[in-house]
């Protein structure tokens, strides 16, 4: 089986959460599977070993799991992006929209290194506003996006569109 069906399989989808309308994609299932998830991890650590990606960036909060075990494969830091109030030095915040409701994101002020290439990871891209937000902090921070990589990509809100002006470069598992 292909790893995106293997993906796409253990997935489980929860009808209305966390409110009426939206299909909650559920990824715990996979990170109970310690064999798909280094399956994952070979994939992209060979997509990106000979990229030249200075730093992971993953996204509060499900994107720290596979963000942070990828930078550890990749060898590169890692930086969390969190939901405001929750880093303790100083940083620069961005406010955005979500699929449902809006949030204000934010990275220490000292995490990325001016000029550096950076890949952007989450679980899953819907409208592309969380991804674009994490573009948003790294120009802030004089840094460039080099790629996202998202285990899944709900094509239907079409994110990607949102989110390719900062970079082409963007892998999904499961669409
Ligand atoms: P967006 O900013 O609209 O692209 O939404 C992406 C962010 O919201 C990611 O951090 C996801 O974890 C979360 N998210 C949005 N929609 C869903 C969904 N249907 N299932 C699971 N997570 C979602």
């Amino acid at each position: 089986m292909e790893l995106s069906e293997k993906v796409r399989k253990a997935i489980r989808n929860v009808p209305n959460f966390p409110k009426e309308g939206i299909q909650f994609k559920d990824i715990t299932p996979i990170l109970s599977e310690p064999k798909l998830v280094s399956e994952i991890l070979d994939y992209w650590e060979n997509v990106y070993r000979s990229e030249p990606i200075d730093a992971i960036i993953g996204i509060e909060s499900r994107g720290f799991m596979l963000g942070a075990a990828l930078a550890e494969r990749l060898q590169k830091p890692f930086i969390p992006i969190r939901k405001v109030g929750k880093l303790p030095y100083e940083t620069v915040t961005f406010i955005y929209d979500l699929e449902y409701g809006s949030s204000e994101v934010e990275m220490h002020k000292d995490a990325l290194k001016p000029n550096w290439n950076v890949l952007v990871h989450d679980d899953l891209l819907a409208t592309g506003g969380t991804a674009m937000a994490a573009a948003e902090l790294t120009k802030k921070m004089n840094a460039q996006v080099y790629g996202y990589c998202f285990l899944v990509e709900l094509a239907f809100l079409e994110g990607r569109e949102r989110i390719e002006s900062y970079s082409k470069n963007v892998d999904s598992l499961a669409i």
